[in-house]
């Protein structure tokens, strides 16, 4: 093979992995932030798709207005929580529709689901449904999916599982939710 044509090969493909953080303890939105800030920082595109939620106060949008290194998508326009059970659905299958798509459009080699797993939890999507969301991504894509009581069956269809225990949380000692640290 000559330098030339060796420099047209395309580089290796990268293989992208399946992750959940999941668990009772604090640290699985703020550990996919974390990855969203390294993988950027790498040069590669980052998307986190937000299930459930429905603010723009929280601290990682107002970054992204001021240093938008990666896309935070938020389908809702208010919390899942402040609608009833009809439309809670309705937003929770938007939200996997626009995950599918996003799974196969190309556009992103780390795409963060945010809460999905806190969807099925709540019973808005099925283990099926993120099954399949995972059965058909590319080989490159990094899929991450955040939220409390993974199911077993996803559990099994991951690579990296990471549980976070609580050990202590200062909502046991009253102290609320505070800007910059939980929102
Ligand atoms: P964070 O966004 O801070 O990384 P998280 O994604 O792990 O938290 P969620 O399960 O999404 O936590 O819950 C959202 C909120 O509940 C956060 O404000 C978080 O601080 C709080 N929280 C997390 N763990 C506990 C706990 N063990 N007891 C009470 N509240 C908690
Ligand atoms: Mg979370």
């Amino acid at each position: 093979m000559n330098v030339a044509a060796g420099a047209r090969q395309a580089k290796p493909r990268r293989t992208g992995l399946v992750q959940l953080y999941t668990g009772n303890g604090k640290g699985k939105t703020t550990a996919s932030l974390g990855l969203a800030l390294r993988s950027s920082g790498q040069g590669m595109r980052v998307c986190i798709l937000q299930f459930m939620k429905g603010a723009k106060r929280c601290g990682e949008h107002k970054f992204i207005e001021r240093w938008p290194a990666f896309e935070i998508i938020q389908p809702a326009s208010r919390s899942c929580f402040d609608r009833p059970e009809e439309e809670r659905r309705a937003a929770a299958r938007e939200a996997l529709a626009l995950a599918s798509s996003l799974v196969g459009s190309g556009r992103y080699d780390v795409l963060i689901l945010d809460e999905a797993l806190t969807s099925i939890r709540f019973g808005l999507l099925s283990s099926r449904d993120v099954l399949d969301l995972i059965a058909s991504k590319p080989v490159e894509l990094e899929l991450v999916l955040t939220g409390r009581g993974a199911p077993q069956e996803i559990i099994e269809a991951a690579d990296l599982v990471t549980e976070m225990t609580p050990v202590k949380h200062p909502i046991d000692k009253g102290v609320r939710a505070r800007r910059g640290i939980e929102f």
